[in-house]
């Protein structure tokens, strides 16, 4: 039987041209560039030739390099693999995705799962929340460094020391936190809900951590009194209400649509304030044919997909955007696949109490 050199031409990983020489299925050299490529071809073929005559008679046959979206979707299939993305994920990873949603949206997703893999394109609090509702499944994403700097602000041992400065009042977590944080709240929340959760612990003190602008929202729609922690999101702390304005003033009819993590004066412009999630829901409902977005730029994405006929202005394009999200790239799944890397493990004692937490939230 001959050996087989298959020659493999296409886009690259990176968006180059490319090629490929696969001895077995085993890539054994990639060539930059097209269209030459067929000359560098042949003295490839000769020098492997030469290198390793045990190869006896080699032939060149030519076939299409597979796209970078043709092996992530092979390769989802052969692992058994789901994809989920966040809203704020760069455009071309929320196209790829099986479910893009708000972090409420995407924490009742991965409960419902029955995919055994699920490959979490967002920041690290949101996949460990899926490791924590779903510790039977594998939970990977593509890029372990993709944190989250509010999340950061606050450690188990601060939430600690607030709840013995207020005893008997209830801790209410944003899910922008780590495990460890989670574990020492009774209850959690997403931007969605928020104003739910707080309002289902009726009449008791309650300890908000860590976002101080969701925070001051929950407490101005129920007219109470929260203990805040003074953590925030950088991202959209960019985003300033002079801005706001000039939008405003440019396009009189669209309704400002703003997150609560926006700081206090952006809060302040807003026709309404609203989680990712809402926001596409208000969007396609509104008679509304154009808005003002105010919260991280990848969002702008789905609003356009879903609403064709309808235009969004996103405020502060250059300086709203979260580089955390934006560290999981097309590469990154593939390699994320490839390698079943990296797995998202959270220790049994803390996943529990955590859980509790979380599962509390969605029973709201
Ligand atoms: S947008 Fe803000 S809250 Fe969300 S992950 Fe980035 S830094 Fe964290």
């Amino acid at each position: 039987m001959q050996n087989r050199i298959i020659a493999e031409t296409g886009t690259s990983a990176y968006g180059g041209h490319c090629a490929a020489l696969r001895f077995s299925g085993k890539r054994i050299s990639v060539l930059p560039g097209l269209p030459e490529i067929g000359s560098v071809f042949s003295e490839e073929v000769e020098k492997l030739n030469s290198g390793f005559p045990m190869l006896g008679k080699t032939m060149l046959y030519s076939s299409p390099m597979k796209s970078i979206e043709e092996q992530i979707l092979e390769l989802k299939k052969e692992r058994g693999a789901i994809i989920i993305a966040h809203n704020y994920q760069v455009d071309e990873v929320q196209a790829i995705a099986d479910f893009t949603g708000d972090s409420l949206e995407l924490s009742r997703k991965a409960a419902q799962l029955t995919e055994e893999v699920i490959v979490f394109c967002g920041v690290h609090f949101m996949a460990e929340t899926a490791a924590i509702l779903s510790p039977e499944k594998t939970i990977l994403i593509p890029d372990p460094h993709a944190g989250c700097p509010m999340a950061d602000m606050i450690t188990a041992e601060k939430v600690r020391e607030i709840k013995a400065e207020h005893p008997g009042a209830k801790v209410v977590c944003y899910v922008n936190s780590s495990a460890e944080v989670k574990a020492e709240s009774d209850i959690c929340c997403t931007s969605s809900n928020a104003v739910d959760v707080v309002k289902s612990l009726g009449n008791v003190e309650v300890i908000f951590v860590p976002d101080r602008n969701l925070g001051a929202f929950v407490a101005e729609r129920l007219g109470k009194k929260l203990i805040l922690y003074n953590g925030f999101c950088p991202t959209h702390e960019r985003i300033r209400d002079v801005d706001v304005l000039k939008l405003m003033e440019k396009h009189p009819d669209a309704p400002v649509l703003a997150h609560p993590e926006c700081s206090e004066p952006v809060r302040n412009l807003a026709d309404e304030l609203l989680s990712t999630g809402q926001m596409c829901r208000r969007a396609k409902e509104s008679t509304h044919k154009e808005f003002i977005i105010a919260t991280e730029l990848g969002i702008n994405y789905r609003l356009r997909t879903e609403n064709p006929g309808k235009k969004f202005y996103p405020v502060n394009p250059d300086r709203a955007v979260c580089p955390n999200m934006k560290k999981i790239t097309l590469e990154k799944i593939l390699w994320s696949l490839q390698d079943m890397k990296h797995r998202v493990i959270v220790p049994p004692e803390i996943a529990d109490r955590a859980a509790g937490a979380i599962q509390r939230m969605l029973a709201v």
